[in-house]
């Protein structure tokens, strides 16, 4: 950082002065684990964490652990705060999944600031963008407990929103191994069946097979000519994936469950063809933009695993309409998110033939409804208590 007197003046009235931790209620039970970072001048930056048990172990290292570090820090400063709060909170990992989503959380509300403070999209911050129109993939999700009919009636209407690929998920108990394969076969040529010969689809077998499981399922998807085999067996055993990959052409994927550069680098060297790291998992912005440089230094693609309909969502077109143009996969969308998330946005985020355009104001580009955001907001335990001075 300069020492310049007057560059240390000007970024004075815009240090952090406030970190939230908070809950965003959605209707039917649903919530977001989210965070506001605001500067002396009131420009806030938001950014969400991974979703998994609410969020909330990552929204206590947020709130207990990460915001007296960031008080009175330079929001521009994003890889060293990064930096900074993973060394100092090593010992909370450094592998686990709630250590690594609060830096998520953070690192995409700090983009999301210095973008505003900087008047550019985060995009433009990332390197420019290759195309803001981005296609996405319909992720349909809960397969392994419908009949066949019904997996094909609901892949049918995902099929009106116009996707590039239907992925097909099977979600099923990750304590049981091949519980039902010759139903899944059936379900993956039912599909292939119902899109055509040559419509783009994938299927994600959530860890639930047998390594020879796996192999007998993904000779029957090279036959059907799915273009993925996403986490065939469990996520932590990496010599599983080298088998499956072995003995198979199709390609293998997987990510979503590794928050760490080892992580991925293991994943890749075990075979695995498709990296799906996360953005409100793995560190934000930060933290995949070191995984892309892993992922292409061996060769490999990268293409996020994402979820979250909002800032999650949005923060993953950044980062992705930014990578090389050679990046022609479509980005992951869950299409049953409950579409009520768009009542906190000024401007909704709705597919237009089978895409999204990535916003294209300041930060990330978002502008929520105050009225609506305040409203669902449910300050995570504490909140009154975060260390200001
Ligand atoms: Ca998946």
């Amino acid at each position: 950082m300069s020492n310049d007197a007057s560059y240390d003046e000007e970024i004075g009235a815009q240090e952090i002065v406030s970190v939230e931790a908070f809950h965003v209620v959605w209707e039917r039970g649903g919530r977001s684990a989210w965070v506001r970072v605001t500067t002396g001048d009131g420009t806030f930056g938001m950014g969400e964490a991974s979703p998994m048990a609410g969020g909330n172990a990552s929204l206590e290292i947020v709130q207990s652990a990460f915001a007296p570090l960031l008080m009175h820090q330079n929001p521009l400063d994003t890889a060293v705060l990064h930096n900074r709060l993973f060394h100092h909170h090593i010992k909370l990992g450094p592998d686990g999944g709630a250590l690594h989503g609060a830096l998520a959380a953070i690192d995409v509300a700090l983009w999301d600031l210095k973008g505003k403070l900087l008047n550019q999209p985060v995009y433009q911050l990332l390197g420019g963008a290759w195309r803001t129109t981005l296609p996405f993939y319909a992720s349909v999700g809960g397969n392994a407990h419908r009949s066949v009919d019904e997996v094909c009636r609901v892949v049918e209407a995902r099929m009106r929103d116009n996707p590039a690929l239907v992925k097909i998920r099977f979600d099923g108990d990750k304590t049981e191994r091949d519980a039902d394969l010759p139903g899944d076969i059936a379900k993956a040529r039912a599909v292939r069946k119902l899109v055509g010969d040559t419509f783009p689809l994938a299927f994600d077998a959530n860890n639930t097979y047998s390594v020879s499981g796996a192999i007998r399922v993904g000779r029957v998807l090279e036959e059907l000519g799915y273009e993925w085999f996403e986490e065939p067996v469990l996520p932590h055993l990496p010599h599983a994936f080298a088998q499956v990959a072995g003995k198979l052409d199709i390609a293998i994927a997987a990510g979503e469950q590794e928050y760490t550069l080892r992580g991925i680098k293991q994943l890749i060297e075990c075979g695995v063809s498709i990296v799906q790291p996360d953005i409100v998992k793995t560190g934000g912005f930060t933290g995949l933009c070191e995984m892309v440089a892993l992922a292409r230094a061996y060769g490999v693609e990268l293409v996020p695993h994402q979820t979250q309909p909002t800032i999650g969502h949005v923060a993953n077109m950044h980062f992705v309409c930014a990578l090389p143009h050679a990046q022609a996969r479509p980005v992951e969308y869950n299409v049953q998110a409950p579409s009520t998330q768009n009542a906190v946005l000024e401007t909704p985020l709705l597919s237009q033939n089978g895409a999204f355009t990535v916003p294209s104001g300041p930060g990330l580009g978002l502008t929520f409804t105050q009225e609506e955001l305040t409203k669902r907001i449910r300050p995570w335990r504490g909140a009154n208590e975060i260390e200001t001075g």
